[in-house]
């Protein structure tokens, strides 16, 4: 049995100008053979250049979301194929702040990813609870509920990662506890259509508190927020999944 990638994602959110380039270049300098897979998610603006700069480095390129129809009448809007075009592998899909902003459901999410996978992108698929949630004892249900409807037909390693991202923990500075982490990434692994899909955990990952998350059972990288936009704080964070 395949054991899953490591994944080190950086969701760059809606932060970045072509002045930030330079971090990413950094990034590519610092690690020229990674043995992880790097990768970072910057807003669509920066993804042709993003890829252009880091073309031929161990950093790979991804976007933030894709539209579910090919192309057409859809104002405003990015299909998976223009993802590719512009030089993403990846696409995250189903991110909270999506579900929330923009009223997502989990099976817009899996149409969603459907058009991803066919274009050829990896897509990087988000799930987690709310605090109210989590305290009425309601995360396994929530989160596996969210992965069985999100997950298109035919998701399997070669096209699909897992995000578990606790809503609560986004942005925050609260991470759950390591034995909260172990719980859900267990569920989600006795779940999964395909056990060598890579199970990252999101949520406050810092520098500081990587190693520790790294070492959980069924926790194969992490999606990194905030401290993925400065080289030298993301690079930490890769240096310990090297090492986990
Ligand atoms: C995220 O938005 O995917 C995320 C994990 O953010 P942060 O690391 O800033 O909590």
């Amino acid at each position: 049995m395949p054991k899953p990638c490591k994944l080190a994602a950086g969701n760059w959110k809606m932060n970045g100008l072509r002045a930030d380039l330079s971090e990413a270049e950094s990034l590519a300098r610092a690690f020229t053979a990674a043995s992880c897979g790097i990768l970072i998610c910057p807003p669509a603006t920066l993804i042709a250049p993003m890829a252009e700069a880091l073309a031929g480095s161990a950093v790979m390129v991804g976007a933030q979301d894709c539209h579910p129809a090919e192309k057409g009448a859809h104002t405003g809007d990015i299909s998976a194929q223009m993802l590719v075009d512009a030089g993403a592998r990846h696409v995250i899909l189903g991110h909270s702040e999506r579900r929330a902003d923009h009223g997502e459901t989990s099976h817009l999410v899996a149409a969603k990813a459907a058009a991803a996978q066919a274009a050829g992108l990896v897509t990087i698929i988000c799930l987690g609870e709310s605090e109210v949630q989590r305290d009425a004892g309601q995360t396994l249900g929530v989160v596996l509920a969210q992965l069985a409807d999100s997950l298109p037909a035919g998701a399997e390693a070669a096209n699909t990662v897992i995000a578990y991202e606790p809503i609560w923990a986004i942005g925050t500075g609260r991470v759950p506890s390591v034995a909260q982490i172990a719980e859900v990434h267990d569920a989600l692994r006795a779940k999964l259509p395909d056990p060598a899909i890579s199970l990252l955990y999101g949520g406050s990952v810092k520098p500081d508190n990587a190693t520790e998350i790294f070492a959980v059972e069924n926790v194969d990288g992490a999606l990194v927020g905030g401290a993925s936009l400065k080289a030298a704080d993301f690079g930490r964070i890769i240096t310990a999944l090297h090492a986990a």
